[in-house]
């Protein structure tokens, strides 16, 4: 007759399983970065086989099969991880640390197997996982001060869960230290808390890191509907975002609207080809990027057109920045493959008085449009400000 944590564990095998194979699936969908889903049904299934292992293992003793399981146990935290530094975007390997760790593992087991015996194997199992359990926990409040800040809570609930299975088996350690291989006996209530709380993690997990998924793509899919795809900058509608975000704060500061467009840009399509002016328009994005103050938004708001708007509007500071994004552009060189020598473009640049909200950005608008088509009657390359008449 199987004891409550015998049947506990069954059920276990079969979320952990179903999961492994969700995971795997979703994984599947995302092509090139799979942000770590398929290390994490890696991870899901190899701890599904520990407790196949363990059920057909039978009652705790020595024996190869109970080594080779201890190793895969300890393996399964080390395969999160690597889940998870790729979910955040570091791309690290598998296979090799997952080998190394395993190797050094069953050396450690056979070390102390032949010199305390089978409970204190179990003992050295129990307290290396509440060790890994623990270390993974701090990492995980870490993670949520640098790469996850958008995801606190999440990461917080990650590392209470974590941190539960590290007090878990630091407790299972003491028990079998004082008990010896009897305190092992699935008939004992603490094995049936043990396991509860397993499936526990194991229901609520990946669900957990499904949720984590879907926020990346949705995000990853709202920030490309705002962006220009060549160059990266804003689109006319990520422009618009981000100026309602502006605007919403409560002491939000006046702003300015530059307006840029490329000189004869045609010419450069003309004479070197499309892929030279593509080229070109990617060139003078980099130069914004570069040149722009922290909260100054950068759009290509159509063709060779590009508008900026400066976030402090402070009018011989604005002037200053423009004229500094028409020198650099004038300086910068593009080395065309199509070309005998490196290309070079400018630029005129007209700008709006100040503005106040999302409601006045049509006529600051027009007054940069007006102000650029000055500057380009004027000989182009040149900054110019708007009119001071409406
Ligand atoms: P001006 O100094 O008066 O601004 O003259 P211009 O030649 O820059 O202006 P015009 O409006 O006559 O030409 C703009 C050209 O930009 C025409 C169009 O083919 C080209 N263009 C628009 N979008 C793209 C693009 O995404 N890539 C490339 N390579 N060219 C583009
Ligand atoms: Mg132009
Ligand atoms: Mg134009």
């Amino acid at each position: 007759m199987p004891t409550l944590a015998t049947f506990i564990v069954g059920m276990l095998c079969m979320y952990l399983l179903c999961f492994a194979a969700m995971l795997w699936l979703i994984s599947t969908r995302l092509e090139g970065d799979r942000l770590g889903m398929d290390v994490f049904a890696v991870g899901n299934a190899m701890l599904g086989l520990v407790y196949v292992l363990q059920l057909a293992g039978g009652p705790p003793d020595w024996s190869l099969l109970n080594l080779l399981n201890h190793s895969l146990t300890l393996c399964v935290p080390l395969v999160y991880v690597v889940g998870g530094m790729r979910f955040f975007g570091r791309p690290t390997g598998l296979l090799k640390p997952l080998l190394l760790w395993a190797l050094a593992y069953t050396g450690a087991q056979l070390l102390v197997q032949w010199l305390a015996g089978t409970a204190a194997r179990y003992v050295l199992l129990a307290l290396t996982s509440a060790l890994v359990f623990f270390v993974m926990t701090l990492a995980v409040l870490r993670v949520s001060r640098s790469l996850a800040r958008e995801l606190r809570v999440e990461m917080w609930l990650f590392a209470l869960l974590i941190g539960g299975l590290g007090l878990f088996n630091l407790a299972k350690a003491r028990l079998v230290a004082q008990g010896g291989l009897p305190a092992l006996d699935m008939g004992q209530p603490f094995h049936v808390w043990f396991y509860v709380y397993m499936s526990f993690l194991a229901t609520v997990l990946p669900p957990m890191m499904i949720w984590l998924v879907l926020r990346r793509l949705t995000d990853a899919l709202r920030d490309a509907a705002g962006r220009d795809p060549l160059t990266q900058l804003l689109n006319r509608r990520g422009l618009l975002t981000a100026l309602q975000g502006h605007f919403s704060a409560r002491q939000a500061r006046p702003a300015r609207l530059l307006m840029l467009d490329i000189d004869h840009f045609k010419r450069i399509n003309d004479c070197h080809g499309h892929q030279a002016g593509d080229l070109a328009l990617r060139q003078v994005a980099q130069v914004l990027r570069q040149t722009l103050r922290q909260g100054d938004l950068a759009c290509r708001s159509g063709g060779e057109e590009f508008v900026i708007v400066c976030t402090d509007a402070e009018e011989a500071g604005v002037l200053a920045m423009a004229e500094r994004l028409r020198a650099a552009i004038e300086a910068q060189a593009m080395a065309c493959p199509d070309a005998a020598a490196p290309l070079r473009c400018t630029v005129t640049l007209g700008i709006s008085q100040a503005f106040h909200s999302l409601a006045e950005l049509d006529a600051a608008l027009q007054q940069a449009d007006a102000a650029l088509y000055r500057g380009k009657e004027a000989g182009r390359n040149r900054v110019e400000p708007a009119s001071l008449k409406p």
